[in-house]
């Protein structure tokens, strides 16, 4: 086993197995820095492009810790949120917790807007493991009381950056202050402009 491989990482067997299946050996370097450190549970503001494998820099971690501690979901609730800019950019985060995550036992879905709000309200009702939203719609279903973040044990901000040059800055705000005080925060930006630095330090 070399030193800086997957294998070395402490990762529940099912996720090993996933990345050997898709010949993922060695971890990139925002991996190599981010997955040791949320093991542990420590907050992360990284400054990572897209390409650079941030995403399952977040997910391998979050995927460990729902299959190491699966619990009951409550109606409306879910235990991870992750929030991204545009619609594709969900569904991009949302596939890659269905690739990583294929052998562990866990409930995901997708919140954005331009779409009819049904099937959304309907798949939140019992409460997922890890919902991928953009704030303009996940607002709506909160101000309509079909969603509930008071139980998020893991809060990931994915192209910060973008989501403020979008005019989103009220909107994540607020959602942050929905949030419990106990939680695990993921902030990823490609850039750490000053604004960035203050959203993420608040
Ligand atoms: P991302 O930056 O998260 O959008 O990932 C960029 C691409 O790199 C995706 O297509 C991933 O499937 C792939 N990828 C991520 N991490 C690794 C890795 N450690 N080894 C090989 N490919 C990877």
């Amino acid at each position: 086993m070399t030193p800086n491989a997957f294998e070395a990482l402490p990762l529940a067997a099912p996720l090993q197995r996933v990345l050997r299946e898709l010949n993922y050996t060695t971890p990139s370097p925002i991996q190599a820095q981010a997955i040791p450190l949320l093991l542990q549970g420590r907050d992360l503001l990284g400054c990572a492009q897209t390409g650079t494998g941030k995403t399952a820099g977040f997910a391998l971690p979050i995927l460990n810790a729902l299959h190491e501690r699966p619990k009951q979901l409550r109606p409306k609730t879910c235990r991870t949120l992750v929030l991204a800019p545009t619609r594709e950019l969900a569904a991009q985060v949302g596939k890659s917790f269905s690739t990583y995550g294929r052998e562990v036992k866990f409930r995901q879905t997708l919140i954005y807007g331009g779409v009819g709000q049904v099937p959304q309200v309907n798949a939140m009702r019992a409460g997922v493991d890890v919902l991928v939203a953009t704030p303009g719609r996940l607002l709506d279903l909160i101000d309509q009381r079909h969603v509930d973040l008071s139980q998020v044990e893991f809060f990931v901000l994915d192209e910060a950056d973008r989501m403020l040059d979008m005019g989103f800055l009220r909107d994540v705000k607020r959602i942050v202050s929905l949030l419990p005080a106990r939680r695990q925060s993921l902030f990823f930006s490609a850039t750490l402009a000053p604004n960035i630095v203050e959203l993420a330090q608040s």
